[in-house]
């Protein structure tokens, strides 16, 4: 068999601790065999990031400007304990929340489901993928605690200089308060990484906000959504999918009943609580991917769970580990398929879709790591508990046989 050929490389983005170890392993066993990669790489391990005073992950998202499409390892981010543990220069920032910030973009998180898992919420049938917009509300947000009574106000002084002055409220006693904000163009990029993803993948799009409530705040967020949409109206009706607008009480509510196989864009706040809930609920946080998109259509692909420490001091003992490579390949035939898509190559598209169908058999024959067996429904068939290298030894013999 002859190696499939890229025409435009992949911005590649090393990590840290037992990921980097699953990353060069996935290369080896399941890439670099069928595919001639051409890959930009860029080593975001924290040693080189100390290096390079962290110029390392400016550039590798500048690249992913460049080129278009990335595929992000998981990396540490720095704590006090790191500090010392790698003998940093500085608490450099987070490398995901600095790309981001570079790129503008929204994150969309989405399971990866298998049928000896089943979903907590048994009438969902296909996978919902959360997207949330990261920038704003409470998260950038100024509070109070006074010790007595008195009158708040909400100051707002326009470059201008014309000063607008509300009442928040006047108290008679101590109380706390609260004051957030959020961007008109952050919203509108929220709002166009959104419909993008949508009709990149033809999943409908639904939106929920207070808006009854906070007709000002959360109105702007309806009204901006539904502006954007008007560019992207004809293309939703071409594809067959629609744009869902409506409480997120209602939204809640529907979410549940539903059958899933569409997007939640969900505010900040409501982003953070229900990517948990929707995740636990799917089944396991190794088994999620996650992908950043900006508003002008770049993509970085990526495991939505971390460096998983635990296993590398185990694997750095000389431990074999059973850490779950799934998500990370599913990043790898992410990004493989959008430049398959984007540099028409049809061989490299269908060889993600083979390489992640391959994941696929090789659970749903019973071969899995340890993290899925625990949650696998033991009597529908005989489970087999593998390390990581095994498990891909398995993947690897159902593309071949392919
Ligand atoms: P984590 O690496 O996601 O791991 C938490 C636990 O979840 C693990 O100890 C393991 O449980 C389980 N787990 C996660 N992924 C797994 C996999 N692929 N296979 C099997 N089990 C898996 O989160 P963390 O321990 O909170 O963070 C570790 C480091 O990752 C931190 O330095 C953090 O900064 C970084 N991080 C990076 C990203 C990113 O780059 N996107 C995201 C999150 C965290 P058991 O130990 O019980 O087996
Ligand atoms: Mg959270």
């Amino acid at each position: 068999m002859s190696r499939i050929m890229m025409k435009t490389p992949l911005v590649e983005m090393d990590g840290d601790e037992m990921t980097r170890i699953l990353w060069k392993m996935i290369k080896e066993e399941l890439l670099l065999p069928f595919i001639d990669l051409k890959t930009e790489y860029y080593d975001l391990g924290l040693e080189n990031r100390d290096r390079t005073n962290d110029q390392v992950t400016i550039d590798s998202a500048e690249a992913t400007k460049k080129y278009g499409v990335a595929v992000k390892c998981a990396t540490i981010t720095p704590n006090v304990q790191r500090m010392s543990e790698y003998n940093l220069h500085e608490m450099w920032k987070s490398p995901n929340g600095t790309i981001r910030a570079i790129l503008d973009g929204t994150v969309f998180r989405t399971p990866i489901t298998v049928s000896l898992i089943h979903p907590a919420v048994r009438s969902w049938e296909a996978p919902i993928t959360i997207a949330r917009h990261a920038y704003g509300d409470v998260y950038k947000n100024t509070e109070l605690r006074t010790k007595e009574g008195g009158t708040a106000e909400l100051v707002f002084t326009s470059d201008s200089g014309e000063v607008t002055r509300q009442l928040i409220q006047k108290l008679d006693g101590p109380g706390v308060f609260q004051g957030m904000h959020n961007k008109e163009s952050s919203i509108r990029s929220f709002a166009h990484s959104c419909f993008q993803f949508a009709l990149d993948t033809r999943q409908s799009l639904w939106f929920g906000t207070k808006d009854t409530i906070s007709k000002i705040y959360d109105g702007a967020f309806k009204e901006i959504m539904a502006e954007v949409f008007e560019e992207y109206k004809d293309r939703f009706e071409e594809a067959g999918i629609e744009y869902f607008y409506t409480l997120i009480d209602d939204a809640v509510a529907r979410v549940i009943r539903s059958k899933g196989g569409f997007i939640w864009a969900c505010k900040n706040y409501d982003g953070d609580v229900m990517s948990d809930m929707v995740s636990t609920a799917f089944g396991s946080l190794a088994m999620m991917t996650s992908v950043l998109v900006s508003p002008d259509g770049k993509y970085e692909y990526e495991a939505a769970h971390g460096t998983v420490t635990r296993h590398y001091y185990r694997y750095l003992k000389g431990e074999k580990t059973s850490t779950n490579p799934v998500a990370t390949i599913f990043a790898w035939t992410g990004a493989l398929r959008k430049r398959g898509e984007l540099d028409k190559i049809p061989e490299l598209v269908s060889f993600a879709d083979q390489l992640e169908k391959a994941c696929i058999d090789t659970i749903e024959s019973g071969i899995m790591t340890k993290d899925l067996a625990l949650l696998a429904d033991a009597g529908e068939i005989p489970i087999q508990t593998v390390d990581s290298e095994d498990f891909l030894k398995e993947v690897r013999k159902r593309i071949e046989d392919q």
